[in-house]
């Protein structure tokens, strides 16, 4: 086996997908205006305007983390807190950028089975204590598709909505995956963001097909003052833009984003299907979108590893993570599936 197969340890080793690297090289055909000025620019966020069906405001920046950091600054001041799961990237996978990007907000943890908070166990931190020695919970940081996986329903989007109206919390999304819920949950953008309460999401264009680039859209605009400086500020201001939202925009108006989401999502279910087949392999959590956990003894483990077979083992709750991403082959499913039943036999 060749060292660059493909590999399930995380949807960001794939590369540019077709569409995403066209619209690149497309943007390169002449020069352009620098910092976001560029008609590229402006097409990429009027796209995502139609796309979610609201006037919001659109930020590009490199990668995740800073997207999530400084949106997440942008809604609290240093004695506010962010409430998150505790299996949150932001939590367990950022070194500390959020608190760092915000001047010390804190983030409270809070539980939830599936890696998904609920009302009850964002009411269980936000009442703990309110005195002024405990900083003040401002926001609910929720990941669509979660980290484990799964998804937020509609309705437990509502659920969420309504315990941030009680509490006067902002809604904030770690939407990584945000396509690939989107494509699962066959509703439109608007209706699990803005209409769901979300005040501002960090759409993940990475994972999706990009070389880099995520999109940030503050649904609630007011939110998104001084927005343009905080990403200077920050080294997130990319000086020829044009190469991340060129190939947004290709993703957008060729429908590859939704196209790559629900490949990714079908290779999905068609893996854990495989795996189902197989006596002595546990699947840990509900497959709702293109991640599957498998619990597999330890020398299948080391048996896969020898091939070179590459995934994660630390995220969530241990087990052994398989991500499927826009350019996952059967075949591909089909070896692996191979190599674990010969390990177990
Ligand atoms: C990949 C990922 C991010 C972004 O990570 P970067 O490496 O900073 O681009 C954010 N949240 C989740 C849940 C992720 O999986």
């Amino acid at each position: 086996m060749s060292n660059n197969s493909e590999q399930f340890a995380s949807d960001n080793y794939s590369g540019i997908c077709p569409e995403a690297l066209e619209y690149m090289l497309r943007a390169n055909q002449a020069s352009a205006p620098a910092y976001g000025n560029d008609e590229w620019t402006q097409k990429a966020a009027d796209y995502f305007r139609e796309l979610f069906e609201i006037d919001c405001e659109v930020f590009f920046a490199f990668n995740g983390t800073a997207a999530n950091s400084l949106s997440l600054a942008a809604l609290c001041q240093s004695y506010h807190s962010v409430i998150c799961h505790e299996t949150s990237h932001i939590e367990t996978d950022e070194c500390g950028a959020p608190e760092f990007t915000s001047n010390g907000s804190k983030l409270l943890l809070a539980k939830g089975e599936n890696g998904k908070l609920t009302p009850e166990t964002i009411e269980a931190v936000v009442t703990k204590r309110s005195d002024i020695h405990y900083p003040k919970p401002k926001v609910i940081s929720i990941t669509q598709a979660t980290e484990l996986g799964t998804l937020y329903t509609p309705e437990e989007l509502l659920g969420i909505k309504e315990v941030a109206k009680q509490y006067n919390l902002k809604i904030h999304v770690d939407g990584a995956r945000f396509a690939n819920a989107v494509a699962a949950l066959n509703k439109s953008p608007a209706e699990i963001t803005w209409k769901s309460g979300v005040d501002v999401l960090c759409f993940c264009g990475t994972k999706n097909g990009m070389a880099l680039g995520e999109a940030i859209i503050f649904f609630n605009k007011s939110l998104a003052e001084d927005f343009d400086y905080r990403c200077k500020q920050a080294g997130q201001l990319a000086s020829k833009m044009r190469f991340i939202s060129a190939p947004w925009l290709g993703l957008l108006e060729t429908g590859a984003w939704l196209k790559n989401a629900r490949h990714a999502n079908l290779c999905a279910e068609y893996l854990e299907n495989q795996l189902l087949k197989i006596e002595g392999v546990e699947i840990l959590f509900p497959r709702e979108a293109n991640a599957v956990f498998v619990k597999l003894p330890e020398q299948v483990i080391h048996s896969l590893k020898a091939k070179n077979w590459q995934f994660y083992t630390f995220i969530g709750v241990g087990g052994v993570r398989l991500m499927c991403a826009w350019n996952t082959t059967q075949a591909r499913i089909d070896e692996l599936i191979q190599d674990i039943q010969q390990a177990i036999a």
